[in-house]
């Protein structure tokens, strides 16, 4: 805040009022005699008195311009302390100090009221990365449209706050249901998704959110906000980009994996909490898409988007694998026929096939005559099968997929690398194409031993005939490495993460 302007007013003044007090004491009435001329005279009673107006003309507006500027300014200085105070200097929104004072407001209300409110701690996920690789310029500016997409979702009422670096809070005072804040968390983490076009960089920001809800999950400021940060960490550890639901304790324990269990069967049962998302798998030197890869998803009703690799474990123990495959494969046959009949033409279909569902005796008449039925192209299919699962059971397996590629699906061997050392045996495999683990493709721009790896694997892959993709490519320098390196196809954030089987067609068909 700039103050030095009233200063100098001041020592202007003081330095007229000086100087009049030292033409007074030594009586010169230097003022008089320059207006007064020869008619002035000391002992003029008259021109004393106009003497004394003259002075009072000239102080006057000054001293009153002095004090009114000053007064000006210490309004804005004081406005400019309270809004520093309460807002956040870089995004406009509510700081941490007016959160938590709302919050407080919004408890005893709610208290009294007898009302629920819900709070939404929201923590973007891997935000260090932006800040580490482009600088915290464009960091500061992404956090500036982020903050304004948090507030674009939320309801007329509700507060949003900046609560520290990349963490943000909203506060929603009154709620029927914890389905409402659900809601709103979730047009968050869709609104977050979308892609950020900044200074000719393009990328994809997810978050995680973490919902706590009055009066389960805490009675005071102090435990809500707490357990919207305990949620906001569990969201994390199941795999970001989800809302979680706190839930106390004892309700947390009793969520056994039997609970989930169940749960999952039914979900199965029932195909309204599963669903389907699209990675799209693009031509390295082209970037055409060539693929795409279905990744299911499982929407707990408490918890929340539990990630594939929590629960297909629990279906694999549970034997609930084959019934979950079967639902993954009509729902992609179902949706080739959907886009086919709007006229698009959707590229091949990836499907995760686990251990367990090929180990089936009739596997393959299974999976084609599902095909049949719903009268989709071998060759709109594609299926991966882990290298893990390649090597157990080795010649039963081989020929499974033999008949699997007779019939015209390409077939892929995912997590290459990852797993057993299959590498002697790549010739002797009915696979089409190798898919490199992500572990392979993390250091490949910056690690010279990665990138010797990547280049001995895409020439073994070449030289049995197979294909070569990449998996989990986040970055334009690793997409250039795979560039010199020959390697024909990648998929990964850079260019798009998972997305609904709406915005993969709107996008990419
Ligand atoms: P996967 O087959 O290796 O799938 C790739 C995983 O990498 C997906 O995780 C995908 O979201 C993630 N991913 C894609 N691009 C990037 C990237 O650039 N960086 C990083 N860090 N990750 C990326 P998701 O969807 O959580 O799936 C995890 C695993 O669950 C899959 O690994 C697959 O083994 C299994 N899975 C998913 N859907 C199915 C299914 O329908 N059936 C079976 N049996 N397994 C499935
Ligand atoms: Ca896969
Ligand atoms: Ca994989």
């Amino acid at each position: 805040m700039q103050r030095t302007g009233i200063g100098k007013y001041l020592r202007l003044f003081t330095v007229l009022l000086f100087i009049e007090v030292v033409l007074e004491v030594f009586g010169y009435q230097f003022m008089g005699k320059l207006i007064f001329g020869g008619a002035w005279s000391s002992d003029m009673p008259m021109e004393r008195i106009v003497h004394l107006v003259w002075l009072l003309v000239i102080t006057t507006p000054l001293l009153y311009g002095v004090v009114v500027r000053y007064l000006r300014r210490e309004r804005a200085f004081a406005n400019e302390i309270w809004r520093l105070a309460h807002y956040d200097d870089l995004t406009g929104l509510c700081n941490r100090r007016q959160l938590t004072r709302q919050l407080s407001n919004v408890l005893k209300n709610a208290s009294q009221s007898h009302q629920k409110f819900a709070l939404l701690f929201i923590d973007l996920d891997r935000f260090k990365h932006i800040n580490d690789s482009l600088g915290h310029d464009i960091g500061d500016e992404v956090l500036k449209v982020i903050s304004k997409r948090i507030l674009g979702s939320v309801r007329h009422g509700d507060v949003v706050a900046r609560f520290g670096g990349d963490e943000f809070v909203t506060l929603m005072p009154s709620i029927e249901q914890s389905g409402d804040a659900i809601q709103v968390a979730q047009r968050i983490l869709e609104r977050v998704q979308e892609k950020i076009s900044f200074d000719g960089y393009e990328f994809y920001l997810t978050a995680s959110i973490g919902i706590a809800v009055y009066p389960v999950s805490g009675d005071s400021a102090t435990s809500i906000l707490k357990s919207a940060d305990t949620a906001m960490y569990e969201a994390k550890r199941l795999g970001k980009n989800r809302w979680y639901v706190h839930m106390p304790s004892m309700q947390e324990q009793m969520y056994s994996r039997f609970q989930l269990e169940n749960d999952l069967r039914r979900a199965i049962k029932e195909h309204q909490e599963l669903y389907l998302e699209y990675q799209p798998q693009l031509d390295v030197d082209t970037g055409q898409i060539v693929g795409a890869e279905a990744l299911v998803r499982w929407n707990h009703p408490l918890i929340g988007i539990i990630p594939p690799a929590e629960f297909i474990p629990i279906a694999e123990e549970a034997e609930l694998i084959v019934d979950l495959g079967q639902f993954v494969l009509e729902s992609v046959c179902r949706q080739i026929t959907d886009w086919e009949a709007v006229g698009s033409h959707p590229v091949p279909i990836g499907i995760n096939i686990s251990q367990l569902e090929l180990a089936q005796p009739n596997f393959v008449s299974e999976f084609t005559s599902v095909l049949s039925e719903w009268g989709v192209e071998s060759s709109r299919i594609c299926i991966e099968i882990t290298e893990t699962t390649l090597m157990k059971d080795e010649e039963q397996v081989r020929e499974k997929l033999r008949q699997l590629k007779n019939y015209g699906i390409r077939v892929m061997i995912d997590d290459f690398g990852k797993g057993y050392n299959s590498l002697g045996m790549l010739r002797q495999l009915p696979v089409d194409v190798m898919k490199i683990d992500s572990v392979f493709i993390r250091d490949i721009h910056t690690s010279l031993t990665d990138k010797s790896i990547l280049s001995a694997l895409v020439m073994l892959a070449h030289a049995n005939d197979l294909g070569v993709l990449a998996e989990g490519v986040e970055q334009i320098e690793q997409l250039s490495v795979l560039q010199q390196e020959n390697c024909d196809e990648y998929q990964g954030y850079l260019f798009s993460p998972p997305v609904s089987a709406e915005k993969f067609a709107a996008d990419y068909l």
